[in-house]
C-alpha cells in the first residue's frame, strides 16, 4: 500500500464532476481503494474522495471514529469500521437539517459551519461491485455528503459563507 498526494484547489481534477466506476476487477482499482483507505486514516481523516487523491472516479471512504470512549459508545461494534463507496447516491433525505463543523483535507487550515441533511440513505457499490444501501444519520450522514460532493467538484466552503481559520490551541475537527 501506498500513502496518496492529496491535491488542493488549484488542481482543477478537484473541481470536474468524476465518472462512473465501471471496472471493479482490476488490480489498480482494488488499489486505488487500499490506498485511500490508508492515506485517510494517516492524514487523519474520517473521508476521502478520489477526486482528492487526483483520481475523477466515483469513489469515496469514509470511516465511522473509534478513537474516543464517546465514538465507541456511539457506535458501539460499527466504531472503526470503513466503507467503501463506488458510485454513490443520495436517494432519499431527511427534510431536517442541522448545522456542523466540518474540515476538508483539501482546504487545509480552513472550518466552516456547513448545513446538511440530518439523515440520508446512500446506495451504492462495494469493491467487488455488489450494491447496497446505507441508511446514515448525524455525523456519518454529514461525512457522506460532504464526500459525494467532491464527486461533482463541489467543496464545503460552496455551501456556507460562515469559513475561518482556526487557531492553534481549538481542537481538531473531523477532516474528509
Ligand atoms: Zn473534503
Amino acid at each position: 500500500m501506498a500513502l496518496l498526494n492529496i491535491i488542493q484547489p488549484d488542481n482543477p481534477i478537484l473541481r470536474k464532476k468524476a465518472v462512473r466506476v465501471t471496472t471493479f476487477t482490476d488490480k489498480k482499482f482494488q488499489k486505488l481503494i487500499d490506498d485511500m483507505v490508508e492515506t485517510m486514516i494517516a492524514a487523519p481523516g474520517v473521508g476521502l474522495a478520489a477526486p482528492q487523491v487526483a483520481v475523477s472516479q466515483r469513489l469515496i471512504v469514509v470511516r465511522l471514529p473509534d478513537a474516543t470512549e464517546e465514538d465507541r459508545e456511539e457506535y458501539g461494534d460499527k466504531a472503526g469500521v470503513v466503507y467503501a463507496v463506488a458510485n454513490p447516491k443520495i436517494i432519499k433525505a431527511s427534510k431536517e437539517k442541522v448545522k456542523g463543523v466540518e474540515g476538508c483535507l483539501s482546504l487545509p487550515g480552513l472550518l466552516g459551519d456547513v448545513e446538511r441533511h440530518e439523515m440520508v440513505v446512500v446506495t451504492g457499490q462495494d469493491r467487488h461491485g455488489k450494491e447496497f444501501r446505507i441508511k446514515a444519520e448525524g455525523w456519518l450522514a454529514r461525512v457522506f455528503q460532504h464526500e459525494i460532493d467532491h464527486l461533482d467538484g463541489v467543496l464545503f466552503t460552496d455551501r456556507t459563507d460562515d469559513v475561518w481559520e482556526p487557531k492553534d490551541e481549538d481542537e481538531p475537527e473531523p477532516q474528509g
